[in-house]
């Protein structure tokens, strides 16, 4: 296959051109990777002619060497947190340590069968992990101010949705019908998503002049026929909602439930807890906040936690501490909503959140919030004359965790956010967010993360100026960007669609 573009930078052309090649194209008959033994027994039944392949099975044969190296070149053709800066506004990969991995892949824990504890004779060999789940409960609690959590759902998203349904099941055994959820349009967009999955409808409230809460809309919208609202905070706009005091006591005025989404938790960390805000549910992301990479759809984990009013609907099982010190699990819990998901969640999330918070514990982790909020108001500050006004009322003075920039202003110059995202690719940078939130026009979502260096932030806001001077001298050079990727710009749906056919 010929290469037609430069080469990735750092990347030798010969690493590149074996990278862009199919691990079938370099299968040869016969190769092999390893050579197991022959039985060293005699055969004493032939298998089931029925369980037998009538066709080879069309696998690639390679050798150990070939399989190492086609995965290692392409590994190095994507971006990742362990090469480059990675500032993807909202869904950042945040802290992710390697010492948390070597903690989830103990052997204690990776060879543990998810059934143990419910055997007899199993739920001895399980009470280290069982004790781990129920601890990390329990920090989370502390953590948030709640009063319960639920460790089983696997994603953000999978949480909302355990966390509305716990609110129809509240209302439920209220014998109340309930209509409504209220969605602020600076919420992330999972959220409307969540509570129509669980047969709400939603009620959309826009943002007022500060980005936050419009309380005029919101008190027009609240009555007795609105299950809860939903805020994500910081909001998507980056900022904290400031009002939650007064929208509690409107909710709980009508007995509407406060439903926080806490994927981005590392902006408060150690600040304020949710649960003393006033909120009667929440969600956190694991894989974000809490030291597990995601991306690629990787394993995630997003942990309910609930005021004393809800825990009798939380799913099965519960994990439960005996009198004598042991741990069990829970299953008589008749109004509970059910099964989540199987078994406990995503164990070894669990386990490096677990690890995660006990390393840091309470100083670490309140320096966390002290460093994202710190980084992307440094990013803000020094961006904000280039990429301002960030929605119709201006661009903000401050941030949480990220800051959302626009690049509307260059429009006038027919650039757009996305040259500008593939204009960082070349100065070596993961493009942020871009085009989120939608309230936002051009929008690009800057989240810079607790532990990037100084001298990061400053090569990264280095090529953004550079980008934003282009766009007004020279913008055809933002138009060709990025050159030094093995293939420029994709059509993205036909990427999604069609893997051959994507390159434009
Ligand atoms: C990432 C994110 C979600 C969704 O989490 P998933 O694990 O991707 O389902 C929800 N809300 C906010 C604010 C997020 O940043």
């Amino acid at each position: 296959m010929e290469l037609t573009r430069p080469t990735p930078s750092g990347i030798h052309p010969e690493q590149a051109r074996r990278a862009e090649e199919l691990i079938f194209e370099i299968s040869r008959a016969g190769r092999r990777c390893t050579h197991l033994p022959g039985p060293d027994v005699p055969q004493t039944k032939k298998p089931d002619a029925k369980f037998l392949r009538d066709c080879p099975c069309e696998l690639p044969e390679v050798s150990e060497l070939d399989v190492v190296r086609h995965f290692t070149n392409l590994s190095r053709l994507n971006f990742s947190v362990d090469t480059n800066f990675y500032p993807l506004g909202s869904c950042t990969m945040k802290y992710n340590p390697k010492f948390t991995e070597d903690a989830s892949r103990l052997e204690g824990f990776t060879h543990l069968h998810p059934i143990l504890p419910q055997l007899a004779e199993g739920a001895q060999a399980a009470q280290g992990a069982l004790e781990l789940l129920y601890e990390t409960e329990r920090l989370l609690c502390e953590i948030t101010g709640m009063d319960h959590f639920t460790l089983q759902p696997s994603a953000g998203a999978h949480g909302e949705l355990t966390g509305v349904m716990l609110i129809a099941a509240y209302h439920r055994a209220k014998n109340r019908k309930r209509k409504y959820v209220i969605v602020p349009d600076s919420a992330h967009g999972t959220n409307p998503a969540s509570a129509a999955i669980a047969g709400y409808e939603i009620i959309n409230i826009p943002s007022d002049a500060n980005g936050t809460m419009d309380m005029a809309r919101l008190k027009e919208k609240l009555n007795e026929d609105v299950a809860a609202i939903m805020m994500t905070c910081p909001n998507t706009l980056g900022l904290f909602e400031n009002k939650i005091d007064e929208i509690a006591a409107l909710a709980h005025k009508v007995d509407a439930l406060m439903y926080y989404d806490g994927a981005n938790l590392n902006a408060i960390l150690g600040y304020c807890r949710p649960g003393d805000l006033g909120f009667d549910v929440i969600h956190l992301n694991l894989h974000k906040t809490f030291s597990t990479p995601h991306g690629g759809g990787g394993p995630g984990s997003g942990p309910v936690g609930v005021k004393e009013k809800l825990k009798k609907f939380l799913p099965v099982s519960r994990i439960a501490r005996n009198t004598d010190g042991t741990f069990a699990l829970d299953y008589a819990l008749p109004e509970s909503i059910g099964y989540l998901a199987p078994f406990y969640g995503n164990f070894l999330v669990i386990v490096k959140a677990y690890a995660y918070i006990l390393y840091l514990g309470r100083e670490g982790l309140i320096r966390t919030a002290e460093h994202a909020v710190l980084n992307a108001n440094y990013i803000l500050a020094a961006l904000k004359d280039y990429y301002g006004a960030a929605c119709a009322q201006g661009c903000f003075e401050r941030c949480m965790h990220e800051c959302v920039l626009s690049a509307a202003a260059l429009a006038a110059h027919g650039v757009h956010a996305l040259d500008i995202a593939k204009y960082l690719i070349d100065g070596g940078f993961h493009p942020p967010t871009i085009y989120f939130p939608l309230i936002v026009k051009e929008a690009l979502m800057i989240e810079p993360t607790e532990t990037e260096s100084k001298e990061t932030l400053d090569r990264f806001i280095d090529v953004m100026v550079r980008a934003a001077k282009l766009a007004r001298e020279n913008p055809q050079a933002l138009k060709t960007a990025p050159l030094t990727t093995p293939v420029a710009r994709l059509d993205e749906t036909k990427a999604a669609r069609d893997m051959n056919c994507a390159f434009l």
